[in-house]
């Protein structure tokens, strides 16, 4: 999963970077409100993590102009210990969820986990589609029990496409998905991975809708 992160701090970006990197998810990352405004409003995300006093553009605006706008992306909002009128503005605002600093690294991987379980209607960290069973906490796939060995970018394919199982998505989608911003982006890349998931899995659990793109059926 593609995930934006807009923090200023060089110190809690980075950490937060290796944090997200080393637990499987692609990161964009920007230390300008405006900058990371228009990467939210232009480039597809599962979630964003949001400072709020940013240069450029505070934090709220950069919430509000996006929910003005129809950008629905999950949002972690990053709050200063104590604030709390910054937490209900944030809320006010479409925050999903906030974390006060200073926070364990820990705290912000299980939050972000359950806003974007939360944005694709999962409130279990578990999703099942027919035989396949993804664990979002442990980023593993089952098949009838058993893991698949899958890697980061394979997991990551699997699992947008059971998190908004039984949807359509568009190649353009996932391709959008997958790469960060900075990504060579090669026509077939998508096409290419979906056939080495397929040959891993004992299942027929990804369908392709020629000319639409790719669906995990709801009842897989
Ligand atoms: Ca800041």
């Amino acid at each position: 999963m593609r995930v934006l992160l807009i923090e200023d701090d060089d110190r809690i970006r980075t950490d937060v970077t290796a944090a997200l990197e080393a637990a499987g998810y692609v990161v964009d990352v920007s230390g300008d409100g405006e900058e990371g405004w228009h990467l939210g409003d232009t480039e597809l995300y599962g979630a964003a993590i949001l400072d709020l006093g940013l240069p450029g553009m505070d934090g709220l605006a950069v919430l509000k102009r996006w929910r003005a706008s129809g950008r629905d992306l999950p949002v972690l909002v990053l709050t200063a210990r104590g604030a709390w009128s910054e937490r209900v503005e944030g809320i006010d605002a479409g925050a999903d969820d906030y974390l006060a600093k200073p926070f364990r690294i820990e705290e912000v991987l299980a939050r972000l986990r359950a806003i974007v379980r939360r944005s694709g209607g999962h409130a279990a960290p578990v999703i099942e589609a027919g035989r396949a069973s993804l664990d979002t906490r442990q980023m593993r796939l089952s098949i009838d029990g058993v893991p698949v060995s899958l890697s980061p970018q394979e997991y990551r394919l699997v699992a947008y496409l059971m998190l908004h199982k039984g949807r359509v998505v568009p190649q353009q989608e996932l391709a959008e998905h997958l790469q960060s911003v900075h990504f060579e982006r090669e026509s077939n890349a998508v096409e290419v991975l979906i056939g080495r998931v397929r040959r891993k899995l004992p299942v027929a659990l990804i369908e392709t809708r020629r000319g639409f793109g790719y669906i995990v059926p709801g009842d897989a």
